[in-house]
C-alpha cells in the first residue's frame, strides 16, 4: 500500500534502543495478550488453532463448554478478531489495553497539543489551520520530523531489511527467495492479512522472519483516536502473539504516518520501537501509481546501493506482490556485490551496538 512520506534528512544518531527481537513474555505488556488458560510464550493452546474453520457447535459444547474459554477449539479462528480491512470497534477492545491507556497518560508524558489530522480533498492527511507538523509538539514523521527514539538510520554498513504489508500471496515467492539466500528480514504485517492468510503468515515463520507490527487495517493513525490507534497495534499484536507465542518490538505506521501521538501509544503503551526509514524503493506504486516500474524501483535502489554506506540503509520495501518481490530479488545481487551488512531489524541494531544485545 502506497507510503506517502516526504523525504526527510539524513542524520547520523546513533540508536539507543534495546534490540531484543521480541518483548519478554512475562512482561507487563505480554499480560496483555496472553488469553486465560494459555502460557506465556506459546501459541493458543485452548483456542481454535490457526486457520481452522471449526466445527459446529455440539450437544457436548452447548452443555458442557458453555463458553469458548473452556472449549475454544469449537469455535472459527477467525472469530478471535475483529473484521478485517476496517478499523476495529473500540468497543471490543479488552480491558486491560484501554486501563494500559489510562495507566501511560496517568504516568505523563501524553503530548496533549497534538490534534488529528482528517483528509483533504487530494486525500492527503493535514493537521488543522495553524498547526505547524515539522516541529514539536506534533513532529510528523511525513512532514519531515525525526525523534531520537525513532528507527530511522541503520548503523554504517548495515542494510536494515523489512518488508512492509504481509502476508500477501507473493509472501510464498519472497519466503522461498529469502531461505534460498539463508538471510533472515523482518516483516512489518497487517493483522487483517494475517487472518487471511494463515498459510503465509506460517510461511514467514518458517523462513526463518522477524515478526513485526504494521496495524490490524493499515490506516492513517494521525486521523484516529486514541482508542482507535489502541486497537489499530493492540489486535495486529493479538494476532501475532496468538500464532507464534512472539511479543512484537518493532512496528512501522502505516504510510510513515507518525506523530507524537502516535508516538506516545506504541511506545508507553505496548513498548514497541517505531521504524520509518531512510530510503524508500518506491515499489509501492508499482504498477499504477506515478507510471512507477520494476525498472525504475531497480534503478532508484541501485542508486543508494552504490552512495555512502554512513549512515546505513533503512529501506522501505514491500511484500505486496510479485513486481515488489522481483525488486527486491535483482537488486539483492546488487546489495551482496557491494558488501552491504543485511540483517533484519533487531540485528541491525544489534550491529549498531557493537553487536553486543543490550
Ligand atoms: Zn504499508
Amino acid at each position: 500500500m502506497a507510503a506517502t512520506a516526504a523525504a526527510v534528512p539524513m542524520d547520523t544518531r546513533g540508536n539507543p534502543h534495546n534490540v531484543e527481537p521480541y518483548q519478554d513474555n512475562h512482561s507487563d505488556v505480554a499480560k496483555l495478550f496472553i488469553r486465560a488458560g494459555d502460557k506465556p510464550g506459546k501459541p493458543l493452546a485452548k483456542g481454535p488453532q490457526i486457520g481452522s474453520a471449526g466445527a459446529s457447535p455440539s450437544f457436548v459444547y452447548i452443555t458442557v463448554c458453555k463458553s469458548d474459554f473452556f472449549c475454544g477449539r469449537q469455535i472459527e479462528w477467525k472469530a478471535l478478531y475483529p473484521s478485517v480491512e476496517k478499523v476495529p470497534d473500540v468497543s471490543t477492545t479488552p480491558k486491560s489495553w484501554t486501563a494500559a491507556l489510562a495507566a501511560a497518560k496517568e504516568a505523563g508524558g501524553y503530548p496533549s497539543g497534538v490534534p488529528l489530522t482528517t483528509a483533504d480533498a487530494s486525500g492527503n492527511y493535514v493537521y488543522p489551520a495553524g498547526v505547524n507538523p515539522s516541529v514539536e509538539p506534533v513532529c510528523s514523521f511525513p512532514s519531515g520530523c525525526n525523534k531520537a527514539s525513532d528507527f530511522y538510520n541503520a548503523p554504517d554498513g548495515v542494510l536494515a531489511l523489512s518488508f512492509d504489508d504481509g502476508p500477501t500471496a507473493a509472501t510464498t515467492n519472497l519466503t522461498n527467495f529469502i531461505k534460498k539466500n539463508h538471510i533472515s528480514a523482518s516483516h512489518n504485517m497487517i493483522g487483517s492479512h494475517i487472518v487471511e492468510l494463515p498459510t503465509q503468515f506460517q510461511q514467514i515463520i518458517a523462513s526463518g522472519g522477524h515478526l513485526s507490527v504494521h496495524t490490524w487495517s493499515h490506516q492513517h493513525n494521525s486521523a484516529l483516536t486514541d482508542e482507535q490507534i489502541l486497537a489499530e497495534i493492540g489486535w495486529c499484536m493479538q494476532v501475532i502473539y496468538d500464532n507464534s507465542g512472539l511479543v512484537p518490538k518493532f512496528w512501522r505506521p502505516p504510510f510513515g504516518d507518525l506523530d507524537n501521538r502516535v508516538r506516545f501509544i506504541a511506545e508507553n503503551v505496548f513498548n514497541l520501537i517505531t521504524l520509518t526509514w531512510n530510503r524508500d524503493s518506491r515499489d509501492w506504486a508499482i504498477p499504477s501509481l506515478f507510471d512507477q516500474t520494476i525498472q525504475k524501483s531497480v534503478d532508484e535502489v541501485r542508486s543508494y546501493v552504490n552512495g555512502s554506506k554512513s549512515p546505513g540503509m533503512n529501506i522501505l520495501e514491500h511484500e505486496l506482490n510479485d513486481a515488489c518481490v522481483t525488486v527486491f530479488e535483482t537488486v539483492y545481487r546488487d546489495y551482496v556485490k557491494d558488501g552491504w551488512d543485511i540483517r533484519n531489524l533487531p540485528d541491525a541494531l544489534s550491529k549498531g551496538n557493537n553487536g553486543k544485545k543490550q
